[in-house]
């Protein structure tokens, strides 16, 4: 089998623009591919290509769509490891990482949306109460919008940048993917695949740039679906709006955990060393800041401190080699050590880790902090990083209050042995998605919406707000047995309107007045 370099090299053949972005192995610190850094004008033919292959392609049909997603799920099982190996590559992650978290979700993304689009979009017939449509047929059709710009993050290259191009297909849309400039080969490497598994020319493509890159799709496009930080899905939202152009918005979080004294505290402990530190903490839904009732915080702190000592951090070397990789994106790696070092100087303890590991690969070690309060950027600031910052609280007021104490509202988590408290809890909670004793796994249902509240965003992706939002919706009447003049039509005449007054007080105005 070829290695993971020559794998990557066969990819970096493609890139053939003037400008250039060099691929960094975060693990290893070495250079590993060379894409091209497109220009506006660049994207701008990408976005003419697109717009003349996407009728051909709304024309296919749910089931022709499908038959062609089906086949690109089969081709990702088929080619598992060589797409986990370039994930790897660009994101320094573990392979469990890559497995769990990006094959497995793109591997249930195809069929689910191959299945489930035509449920979603196909015309609903539409009964209304109102007399003046008796009769009428009423139809909610939703039209694929055209052609649909995804921008992604470099934290999951496979499960937020290509994972959102899936449904926009299966919409019939067209679609131009902006990766991170820092992991544009897994797209790059899915656009081989969907080609090879049919999807014609042009009606899926790949803009790998910078964030200028990114400012010029949104001209081009005729909606965004943009993931990333909260500040550049600012700016991505005010250039949509002077275009009047739907944006849909995954931003950061701020992930609270909640333990409760009567959690089963060895699966709380297990739960958060995992939501913490799995892809190095560079989840969106990460648990970001724990909090735990009094009662139980020493036997959580101790249980959690054990089993975070014992992670395994370096480079990714297949399966069951670490269980923490590296920093993926260079400047993320200075946010990191900024909290921990503003949490310390503030009166945190770092108990586990708390430093920059050593290189030539980029790392920090999985890192738990205590005694921290929010004084602290750990506690309010998005770290992105192997963190887990643990706050005593004295009861359950106490630990909402904190957890409502953000300018985020992505997920959060609790843990209760009381499954009708825990969710008391959560509903309480100010985030788009609580798992109660568990944390991340309510994403892997597709049939939920995940979409952040407050500053972590503005829409969702899943269920069936997470296709619709790629279609415009139209309404249709077709009035098939009439008469000639409807009551409403001219002339006004003083005794029709006072006949239909008469009406709408019978429907309308029955009603007791307390
Ligand atoms: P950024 O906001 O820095 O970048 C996201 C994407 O936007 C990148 O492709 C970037 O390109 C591009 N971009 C940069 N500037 C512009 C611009 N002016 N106009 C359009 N596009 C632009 O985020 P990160 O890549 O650092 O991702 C990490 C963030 O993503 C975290 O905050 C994380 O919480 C969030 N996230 C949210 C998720 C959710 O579902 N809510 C899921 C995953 C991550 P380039 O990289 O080339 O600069």
């Amino acid at each position: 089998m070829a290695s993971t370099e020559t794998q990557v090299e066969a990819i970096a053949n493609a890139a053939q623009g003037q400008r250039s972005i060099d691929v960094e192995n975060p693990a290893t610190g070495a250079v590993i591919a060379t894409v091209p850094d497109l220009t506006a004008a660049e994207i701008a033919a990408l976005a003419t290509r697109a717009r003349a292959a996407q009728p051909e392609w709304e024309a296919l049909g749910f089931e022709g769509r499908a038959r062609i997603m089906l086949r690109a799920q089969k081709w990702l099982m088929d080619n598992a490891q060589r797409v986990i190996e370039v994930i790897v590559s660009e994101t320094g992650k573990s392979w469990e990482d890559a497995q769990t978290a990006e094959i497995s979700y793109g591997g249930a993304a195809f069929g689910f949306w191959a299945k489930h689009a035509e449920d979603y979009l196909g015309d609903e017939k539409v009964h209304s109460s109102n007399l003046l449509v008796t009769g009428k047929k009423l139809i909610t059709r939703y039209k694929p919008l055209g052609l649909i710009g995804v921008i992604g993050p470099w934290n999951y290259p496979l499960t937020n940048s290509f994972g959102d191009c899936i449904p926009a297909l299966m919409a019939g849309n067209a679609v131009i993917l902006k990766p991170s400039e820092v992991t544009p080969l897994t797209s790059m490497l899915l656009a081989e695949g969907m080609r090879e598994c049919g999807l014609p020319e042009d009606v899926f493509q790949v803009a790998t740039g910078r964030g200028e890159a990114g400012a010029a799709l949104v001209d081009e496009v005729d909606m965004i679906m943009f993931t990333g930080s909260t500040k550049t899905g600012k700016a991505v939202a005010v250039k949509a709006a002077e275009r009047l152009i739907p944006a849909s918005l995954e931003l950061g979080g701020k992930d609270p955990f909640i333990v409760l004294s009567d959690a089963d505290l060895e699966r709380a402990a297990n739960t958060a060393v995992w939501s913490s530190f799995m892809n190095g903490g560079q989840t969106c839904v990460s648990t970001e800041r724990v909090y735990v009732e009094a009662p139980v915080y020493d036997e959580f702190v101790a249980k959690v401190t054990e089993k975070a000592s014992k992670l395994r951090q370096g480079v990714p070397d297949g399966f069951g080699s670490v269980e923490v990789g590296a920093v993926t994106f260079p400047p993320q790696a200075d946010i990191i050590e900024a909290h921990v070092k503003d949490a310390v100087a503030k009166g945190a303890r770092v108990v586990v880790g708390g430093h920059r590991a050593a290189g030539p690969g980029r790392f920090f070690e999985p890192t738990v902090l205590v005694d921290v309060d929010h004084t602290m950027d750990a506690m309010t600031q998005e770290t992105f990083g192997p963190t887990m910052p643990i706050m005593k609280v004295a009861d359950a007021e106490e630990a909402i209050r904190l957890a409502n104490d953000s300018q985020y509202g992505l997920a959060a988590s609790v843990f209760s042995k009381d499954v009708a408290r825990g969710e008391a809890v959560a509903r309480r909670l100010q985030a788009g998605a609580v798992n109660v004793n568990d944390a991340l796994l309510n994403y892997t249902a597709l049939e939920l919406p995940m979409g952040g509240w407050k500053a972590s965003g503005l829409g969702s992706r899943h269920g069936a707000g997470g296709i619709r939002k790629y279609c415009a919706q139209q309404a249709i009447l077709v009035s098939r047995l009439h008469l000639k003049r409807d009551v409403h039509h001219f002339p006004n005449k003083v005794g029709t309107s006072r006949l239909i007054g008469r009406l709408f007080k019978f429907l309308y105005g029955r009603g007791k007045r307390d």
